[in-house]
Formats: structure tokens, sequence, C-alpha cells
């Protein structure tokens, strides 16, 4: 195995580029200090080579069989694997995120990558249809119509900063291309470049030495917009994910719908998840709720996109519950963050919603004692119903670990509620069974506002599999018909091509008489997996 080093240089295909310009460093959020070396600015060149390389890889590798992209994905997932060590630490330097979590979250990556081979080699997929010709049809013969997904094109991914594996370099919108068969371009997020590196050149070395072409993967850094814009324009580019602050998301999804030819924007924007505390639930479990809710909230220093940030509470039976978040509350410290820009960005929006006055600080941690340089200071605000609905800005996230409570007078309120609210990614439910009978509409009424209803849980901690929805109608997403956790996100690099009355050898194997692949096919209306006679 080679050993990894940072050399703070793009890596374009099997290449690398250019070390001189513009650069940016990391800064430890924990100290202030700023960390070597240094990460040069993909030059205007560095661009147009990743993106020569990427159209020039995307034929071979998107015909490449889902058994070779598969051994692939589980190279990538084997070698992260095995420099764990290395990355974990390099992305706590950077991060200040706790090892355990770091390490967790690279199990994480790799599992996706994992189940995304699982994925190809099972095949279904791929969506193979067949409807075969009826040549005797009267009044008209019916043609051969075949079809199935097909990858767009290399695909632009950006970095987040509050998943520096599960959702950078190698995290799930890089797997979901690949695994579609889309060559990936990364930008890299600035606040974890070393980390970015060290993946990306793992990720560099498993697809030469698994023979597929160079321009499958690209990674570039920038220390600006500029890189990142030219990339997003470039004209072989098919489509980008994103996953970051409302600001920059619109601003891509612009760039995206304004090029000569528009491409699809997935970007993965704010979301204040609402979670609703019915009546009954409250009286049996306000305890329970209130401390499950503070380690949601302030998880990952409340830098979760899944984070619970509004909290509708029956008024007036909230005593014992408000009680118990307070003196949770009050027992934590500042939290540290990750970077300066985001702890102050927490700080002033704090602030702000102190300053405006509508909402009520109901409970602050202790702001003493010794912090990290990037912190920011949990707490808790109460707002009432109707000076919620009075004021939209209420219903905005604040990344970092604070929430606000909303005390409604009747159940019913809670229905008209969630009709007005905007979209968001998670909607949780607090009820006992006494409670579900008022819960029915609710949950109607959240149906065309998030992509996941939760039922007596905490929205925090996304599981990867199969059924995940991790997605929602704007502006918590660009696009509410898709997710960017769980095997349907491939779906959103792929689109169908029809093939008709196609000679059998010249068809994609999915479709062909034999079904060599031997996958699940829907054949004249049923699924099937045999070869057609
Ligand atoms: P960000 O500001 O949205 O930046 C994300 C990425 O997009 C960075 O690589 C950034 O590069 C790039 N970028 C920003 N503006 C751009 C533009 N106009 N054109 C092209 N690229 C652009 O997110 P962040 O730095 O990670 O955190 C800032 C805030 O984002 C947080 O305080 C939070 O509100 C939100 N956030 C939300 C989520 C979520 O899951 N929804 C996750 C992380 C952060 P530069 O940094 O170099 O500009």
């Amino acid at each position: 195995m080679q050993t990894l080093e940072l050399q703070g240089q793009s890596l374009i295909g099997d290449s690398t580029s250019s070390v001189e310009g513009e650069y940016i460093q990391a800064v430890n959020p924990a100290t202030g200090e700023k960390l070597e070396p240094r990460f040069y600015s993909a030059s205007a060149d560095d661009v147009e080579r990743a993106a020569q390389l990427a159209q020039a890889a995307f034929f071979p590798f998107a015909n490449t069989t889902g058994h070779a992209r598969a051994k692939f994905l589980r190279a990538v997932a084997d070698r992260i694997a095995q420099n764990t060590d290395v990355l974990v630490e390099r992305a706590h330097l950077e991060t200040g995120l706790p090892l355990p979590r770091l390490q967790g979250e690279v199990g994480r990556t790799t599992g996706q990558l994992r189940l995304f081979a699982e994925v190809l080699e099972e095949g279904s997929w791929l969506d193979a249809r067949i409807d075969l010709a009826i040549p005797d049809r009267k009044p008209l013969p019916r043609s051969d119509i075949r079809s199935m997904l097909r990858p767009l094109g290399p695909v632009v991914v950006f970095g987040a900063s509050n998943f520096p594996f599960a959702f950078s370099v190698a995290g799930g919108d890089t797997a979901s291309a690949l695994a579609g068969g889309n060559p990936v371009i990364v930008k890299a997020h600035p606040a974890h470049p070393g980390t970015s590196e060290l993946v990306g050149r793992l990720i560099q070395q498993v697809v030469a030495e698994s023979g597929l072409p160079p321009g499958a993967f690209s990674l570039l850094f920038d220390a600006g917009i500029a890189v990142a814009q030219s990339i997003v324009k470039h004209p072989v580019v098919q489509a980008v994910a994103f996953t970051g602050s409302t600001t920059a998301g619109k601003a891509l999804m612009k760039l995206c719908a304004e090029r000569p030819t528009p491409i699809p924007c997935y970007a993965e924007m704010g979301s204040t998840n609402p979670l609703f505390i019915l009546p009954n639930a409250m009286q049996e479990r306000a305890a329970t709720i209130a401390n499950g809710l503070k380690g949601s909230f302030t998880l990952g220093s409340g830098q979760f996109c899944t984070k619970p940030g509004l909290v509708f509470v029956p008024q007036g039976e909230d005593e014992q519950f408000v009680g118990v978040l307070r003196s949770g509350v009050d027992e934590l410290g500042r939290m540290g963050m990750l970077t300066p820009g985001i702890a102050d960005k927490y700080t002033a929006a704090v602030e702000e919603r102190k300053a405006q006055g509508s909402a009520e600080l109901l409970a602050d941690a202790n702001a003493d004692g010794q912090s990290p340089c990037a912190s920011g200071q949990p707490a808790v605000f109460a707002v009432p119903l109707k000076e919620f609905l009075a004021e939209k800005e209420l219903e905005e996230e604040i990344f970092g670990p604070t929430t606000l409570l909303v005390h409604y007078g009747a159940v019913k309120d809670l229905t008209s509620v969630a009709e007005r609210l905007h979209g968001h990614l998670t909607a949780t439910i607090h009820a006992t069974d006494k409670d579900l009978e008022r819960a029915g509409d609710l949950l109607k009424a959240l149906e065309s506002k998030v992509g996941r209803i939760l039922f007596n849980g905490y929205p925090t901690g996304v599981e990867v599999c199969h059924a995940m929805v991790h997605g929602g109608p704007f502006p918590a997403t660009s696009d509410s018909r898709t997710t960017s956790v769980g095997t349907r996100a491939i779906l959103r690099f792929c689109r169908p091509v029809c093939y008709q009355d196609t000679p059998d050898s010249l068809l994609p194997p999915a479709l062909q008489q034999a079904n060599p692949l031997n996958i699940m096919r829907l054949v004249n209306g049923e699924l099937r997996r045999d070869a057609i006679r």
C-alpha cells in the first residue's frame, strides 16, 4: 500500500495540479491554529483537464458492468477502512469533531459504498422494462419496446462541512453517482482540505488499480468560488450534488438553470425539522422527551441538517418538560463548532433572535469556563403559536445548538400550522395511543411538507438503507422527488432510455432476451427473472 502524504494539490484524473497561486489552509477550530500544508486552487487549465478526462471516462465507465463497479466501490471502501487512523487523525484536527464520532462516520461511509455495491450486483435498480412486440395487433402492430436507466454523465459533487467523510469526497453523493456509472469531480470543502485530499488520493489509487479510466474521479480545491463556478458551468458536466447553506445551494441552482444547457442541481439545504408533542405524550413522558430532545438538538453541536429546531408543545402542560430541558441545558457548556465562520454565524443568529424579542430565551448553557476557539452557546427559545405564525423567519434554520419551542392551544391547530410550514427534511410526532386518533390529519398534512415522518423518536441519525428518504420540498432541498441518503439516491444520476425494435446484440445486457445479468425485469407488466424465449 502506498503511503499517504498531503501535497496540497488537486487530483486531476491520474495526475495532480500545479502548486502555485491562491491557496487555502485548514484551521483547527479548537485552537484557531492554521494547519499545514497549503492547498492550492485548481487553475483554469486544471479545471479543463478534469472536465475533459471525465468526459473521456464517461463511455467506458458507464459501460462497465454493475459487478465491475461493485468491485470498485468495495475496493474504495476497503482502502478507506485500512487508512481509518490517518484519516480520522487529520479530520479531528480540521473539524474538531470527536474521534469516536469520526471513526463511526468512516464506518458509515464504507458501509454506504458497500451497500451500493450490493445494489449494483442485485441489479433491479436498473428498472429494466420490456414490452414484447405484438406483430398481429389490430388495427396497428405493437413494436418491441424496452427501457432502463442509464447514467447521466460527469457529476460535480460539493463536499459538506458537517460530514467530512459521509457527505464529502467518498460520501453518499459520490458513492451514488459512481454506482450509477457517472464520473465524479469533487469540489473539496475548504473546512477539511487535508481530509479531502487523503480520501481523494485513496480513490485515485483504486481507480488506477481497477483499470478504470483515470477521469472517473477528480478532486478540485478552490480558494474562493471561481473553480466551483467554472466546473459547474462546464458543458461536459451533467448534474450537481450539494449539501450546505440555502444561499450557496440557491446560487448553484441558478447557475445550473442558467447554463446554455441547463442541468439538474440536487441541493440539500436548510431544514428546521418540526417536532410535535401531543398532549397525552406530554403528560406521560415529559421528562423522557425533554432529555431526548436535548440530546438531539445538541448532537454534533447542533450541526446536523436533521436537528429538531422547532418543537410544538401544548400550552400550560409543559411545566415538567421545560424544567427538565432547562436543567439539562444549564449543565452544558459552550460547544465546539466546525469552523470559526460557522460559529460566528451561529452566535450572530442567536443574538439576533434575542434582540428581535418575539421569542423568549428560556434556557442557555453556561458561557464561562474553557471552550474551543470556534464554539457556540446552546440556547432554547420559546414563542406563542400566534407570534410564530406572524414571523416567518422563526421557521428558518439556525445551524448550531439551539431550538425553538412553540406553544399551541388545541391539537386541531397543529394541522393548520403544518399546512403553513415550508418544506423540511423531517417531521416528528410524539404521541401515545390515546393521541393517535387526533394525529391522522397532522400526519396527512406533513406528508406534503417533509421527506421523512418519525413517531416517538428524534430525527438526528439517518439510517443508510433502501427505504430511507433524506429529502423534502424546497427550501429543504431543490428537488423533493429525490433522496440524498439511501440506495434511491442513485436515481438522481440516471435517466430512462427506451430502445424500440433494437437488435438483441445491440441492447444493453439488462434488456437482452437471455437476461445474462439474471436480474428482475418487468416483462409485459409482470416482474420476472427468466430469459425470454
Ligand atoms: P456553504 O457556505 O453552503 O458552503 C458549502 C460549499 O459551497 C463550500 O465548498 C463553499 O465554498 C461553496 N460555495 C458557497 N457559495 C458558493 C457559490 N456562490 N458558488 C459556488 N460555490 C459556493 O456551507 P458551509 O461553509 O459548510 O457552512 C455554512 C452554513 O451552511 C452553515 O452555517 C449552515 O447554515 C449551512 N449548512 C447546512 C448544512 C445542511 O445540511 N443543510 C450543512 C452544512 C452547512 P467556500 O466556502 O469556499 O465559499
